[in-house]
C-alpha cells in the first residue's frame, strides 16, 4: 500500500526455454517489481531466440545447420556458455557433453518423433558426439563433423536463472524467487527474514509430492529425475538424460539428484551428470567440487545428502529414509 513500508510481492509468468518460467520479487512499489520481472524476461527471451536449437536462426540452429560446412559468427552469450559447457565436459568426467544433439535428435524425446531408435541408429550417432570435432574462434563456432549437433538443452536454463537473477540484483530487488520449469533460485529472505522454503519433489510422483525440503538463501536448486520428460514403450521408460557412453537413457540406481549452488548454472549441469554417473561417483563428486551440495534420491527411496548440507534437510515423507 501506498507509503508503507511493507514490500510488495510481484509475480509474473511466461512460456519460455520450453517450459513456464516464474518470476517472484519483494519489491518498494509495485511497478519497480514489474519492471525488474519484465527486464528479466527480456533477457531470458534473448537466451531462447539465440540458443535454442528448436528456433531456426537461433546461434545454435545455424551453428548445427553449417556443420561441415562453415564457421558461424556468434554472440558473445553463446560463445560463453560453449565454453562452460565444453569445460564441464571433464568435471563431469565425460557425462556432461554439449555435442549429444545426434542422439537427442534421434530419441526425440518429448517431440512428435519419440521413438526407440534401432541399435545400429544409436551406434551411428554415438559416432559423432565428440567433442574435439568443435572449433571456437574469437567469434566464430565451426563444428566439423557434418553429422554432429550441438544441445545446449542441458544448460541453457540454468544460465537463463543465472542472467534472470543478476538483472533483477542489478533492478533493485532483494527478495525473490525464480523457477523456470524447476530450475530454482532463491533470491535473498522471505519477506519476513527467514529463508525460502524449498521442496524436494517425490521422484516417483512428480510435482504432486514433497518428500523433504530445506531452507535456501542466495542459492539455485535443481533436480534431475527421470520422471520430468519421458515416454513409455513396452513397459519400459525413456527418459531425456542420455548417457554418452552408452547413446541410451542413463540406467542406475538413481531416481533424482538435487544439487544446491551459487550458480544456476552449475546446479543444472551436474544434477544431469550426477543423474548418469550414478550413485557412488555422483557422491563424490559433490563432495569433491567447493560450494555443491546435493541430494540424492535412489530408486529403494534411500535418500543421501552431502556433508556441507545434512542438518539442513528435513524429511517430510517416512516412506523415504536418508542412510548416510
Ligand atoms: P530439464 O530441466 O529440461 O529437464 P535437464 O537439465 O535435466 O533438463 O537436462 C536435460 C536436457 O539436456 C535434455 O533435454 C537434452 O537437451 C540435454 N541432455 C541430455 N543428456 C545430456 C548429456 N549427457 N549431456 C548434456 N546434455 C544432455
Amino acid at each position: 500500500a501506498c507509503g508503507s513500508e511493507e514490500p510488495e510481492l510481484v509475480q509474473n509468468g511466461q512460456l519460455a526455454l520450453g517450459t513456464y518460467s516464474q518470476i517472484s520479487v519483494y519489491a518498494p512499489t509495485t511497478s519497480k517489481g514489474e519492471k525488474a520481472i519484465e527486464a528479466a524476461f527480456t533477457q531470458v527471451t534473448t537466451i531462447e531466440n539465440t540458443l535454442s536449437t528448436s528456433i531456426e536462426n537461433s546461434d545454435v540452429s545455424q551453428i548445427n545447420l553449417n556443420a561441415g560446412t562453415a564457421p558461424v559468427q556468434v554472440d558473445e552469450m553463446t560463445l560463453d556458455v560453449i565454453h562452460a559447457g565444453l569445460d564441464y565436459y571433464s568435471i563431469t568426467k565425460g557425462t556432461f557433453n554439449i555435442g549429444l544433439g545426434s542422439l537427442i535428435e534421434l530419441w526425440g524425446i518429448g517431440q512428435d518423433w519419440q521413438k526407440v531408435p534401432t541399435d545400429e541408429e544409436i551406434q551411428e550417432a554415438k559416432q559423432h558426439i565428440d567433442l574435439s570435432n568443435i572449433e571456437i574462434s574469437e567469434k566464430e563456432v565451426f563444428i566439423t563433423d557434418p553429422h554432429m549437433l550441438m544441445d545446449l538443452g542441458g544448460i541453457a536454463k540454468g544460465y537463463a536463472v543465472d542472467e534472470a537473477v543478476g538483472i533483477l540484483r542489478s533492478n533493485g530487488i532483494e527478495s525473490g524467487f525464480v523457477n523456470f520449469g524447476g530450475d530454482v533460485y532463491a533470491l535473498g529472505n522471505k519477506s519476513d527474514g527467514t529463508p525460502w522454503r524449498i521442496g524436494i519433489q517425490n521422484p516417483e510422483i512428480g510435482e504432486s509430492g514433497v518428500i523433504a525440503r530445506m531452507g535456501l538463501t542466495d542459492k539455485a536448486i535443481v533436480t534431475s529425475g527421470d520422471y520430468e520428460r519421458y515416454f513409455v514403450e513396452n513397459d519400459v521408460r525413456y527418459h531425456h538424460i542420455i548417457d554418452p557412453e552408452t547413446g541410451y537413457p542413463s540406467t542406475n540406481e538413481i531416481s533424482s539428484v538435487t544439487i544446491i549452488s551459487d550458480k544456476s548454472m552449475d546446479a543444472d549441469v551436474l544434477s544431469t551428470a550426477i543423474f548418469i554417473l550414478g550413485l557412488e561417483k555422483g557422491l563424490d563428486l559433490i563432495e569433491s567440487l567447493e560450494e555443491i551440495q546435493g541430494v540424492i534420491v535412489t530408486k529403494d527411496r534411500s535418500v543421501y545428502i552431502s556433508s556441507g548440507i545434512k542438518n539442513e534437510v528435513e524429511m517430510l515423507d517416512s516412506n523415504f529414509s536418508i542412510v548416510n
